[in-house]
């Protein structure tokens, strides 16, 4: 998040000596009774993808832990809590010892590589923020305010857990540009093995709630650091699977929509071999672009495009298909006969005639398509991208006969044979277990063989659906 001009100003000459490094003295008389760590019942979904594994968690509200979890949403328990800290050595920045040993302990670790870490700020009071974000809501106004700062009651600083690291030559100081200096290089990479992490990383407002702040670094000892590094998870709240928006609004069922049921990787691609652009918290609204790939979906969310997958995806709610009120001048006579057809527009490819069936996955614009049979209803059985499906007619148009077409498998409806399963039986949306589960078949149901088998697999219909399952399971 890049500050304003006037912020930069404000910030480097007014406030990094004024209101960061005073010292700030510990107030333990309004150290209170801790609150009771808090358990977040976790859903029964427990990977999202390979790059992310959930278990389940408990959100820790004591604020005498060094684990206490602190956001807009869960702010500090009591709201004026105070814990005991110590000056970090050899600075007046204040933490709570434990989180001051730790910091101590990476700042020679980094020295050793020639790298001078320079505490910023540390511990600041309720008091303290109250004087701060009131600052910021004057020059700012009170919205732009709580993006860079945190209402009182709500920051990590309160907690003595939380520090702003810089550079000794002051670099890129409270600025995005940190990140690329030698100081935000080395805490980025290293800061967990002591026990941090960096708490609002870039891309992550509407999950924490805060702007990028690659010089924010919060303790939370060397054990959970670790864990939260390690699972992918680009922030605590997608950590655990919580929001750190205030205004977070109900889920609604709306078309074009849909809601997460886990914290789920957003990546730039269908497929988990895809980068991550984001970690969507678990219950968020997404946009639905309407494309759909091998069971994952393009999603909009936190004005990123990206792709998560289905399977953690509840209340689907598909755009609407592309209506195309042009009138169609191209020819359709023989269509019956014909091997090949062009798409007219992006067209869904759907499980079956009509638009109640699953979509297998989106043909775009101006595709080639091959036709494997007769039409019915209006609609056509095709194979695109190695898959076959159904798609309206209304978007095929240049219809051919002739053999261009990549060869279709025929669908071998004159030796159609039925099947039993001998256990209960996933029927996939494609050859293989990587491919989305569209429903469990009980043990011993009969299906029926709508083709040739594909690398131990048969494609089967079964309770009006079509789909893939694996041979071993049929007899
Ligand atoms: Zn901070």
């Amino acid at each position: 998040m890049k500050q304003p001009r006037a912020f930069k100003i404000s910030m480097a000459a007014a406030l990094s000596a004024a209101l960061f490094a005073t010292v700030l003295p510990a107030n333990p008389a309004l150290a209170t009774a801790p609150a009771s760590a808090v358990s977040v019942p976790q859903a029964q979904v427990l990977a999202v993808d390979s790059g992310l594994q959930i278990a389940a968690k408990k959100i820790q509200r004591n604020p005498s832990k060094d684990d206490v979890f602190v956001n807009k949403k869960y702010p500090l328990s009591p709201v004026k809590y105070a814990p005991k800290t110590v000056a970090v050595k050899g600075t007046n920045v204040r933490l709570r010892s434990s989180a001051a040993k730790a910091y101590t302990k990476m700042v020679k670790a980094a020295a050793k590589d020639g790298v001078k870490i320079r505490a910023v700020s540390g511990y600041r009071s309720y008091n303290r923020q109250a004087e701060l974000f009131n600052y910021y809501s004057r020059i700012y106004g009170k919205s732009y305010a709580s993006r860079i700062s945190a209402v009182p009651g709500t920051s990590e600083h309160q907690t003595g857990l939380a520090i702003d690291v810089g550079n000794a030559n002051g670099a890129c100081g409270l600025q995005a540009c940190f990140a690329n200096t030698p100081v935000g290089k080395w805490v980025g990479k290293n800061a967990h093995k002591y026990g941090f992490i960096m708490r609002y990383q870039k891309g992550q407002e509407s999950v924490t709630g805060y702007a990028y702040e690659p010089w924010h670094f919060r303790y939370l000892g060397t054990s959970l650091a670790k864990s939260v590094k390690n699972s992918g998870a680009k922030s605590l709240e997608a950590y655990y699977g919580v929001s750190g928006k205030k205004s977070d609004s109900a889920p609604k069922k709306s078309k074009g929509t849909a809601q997460t049921n886990a914290n789920l990787n957003m990546r730039t691609g269908a497929g988990t071999g895809n980068r991550v652009l984001l970690t969507i918290p678990r219950g968020k609204t997404v946009q639905l672009t309407g494309s759909k790939k091998s069971g994952w979906y393009q999603v909009r969310y936190s004005s990123k495009t990206g792709w998560v997958s289905g399977k953690y995806l509840k209340n689907v709610s598909m755009p609407s298909a592309p209506k195309k009120d042009t009138k169609k001048s191209t020819p359709q006579k023989n269509t019956s006969n014909a091997k090949s057809a062009k798409t007219t527009a992006n067209l869904n490819m759907r499980t079956g005639a009509g638009t109640s069936n699953r979509i297998v996955l989106t043909i775009p614009q101006g595709k080639k398509v091959a036709i494997r049979g007769a039409k019915k209803s209006g609609w056509y059985p095709v194979k695109y991208a190695g898959k076959n499906g159904w798609v309206s007619g209304t978007y095929l148009s240049s219809f051919s006969s002739s053999g261009t077409a990549p060869k279709a498998t025929k669908p071998k409806t004159s030796k159609s044979s039925s099947k039993k399963t001998i256990a209960n039986l996933n029927m996939r949306t494609g050859v293989g277990t990587s491919k989305r589960v569209i429903l469990t078949i009980p043990k011993g149901k009969t299906v029926t063989v709508r083709g040739a088998k594909k690398s131990g697999w048969y494609p089967v219909k079964y309770a009006g659906k079509n789909g893939w399952v694996s041979g071993k399971y049929l007899r």
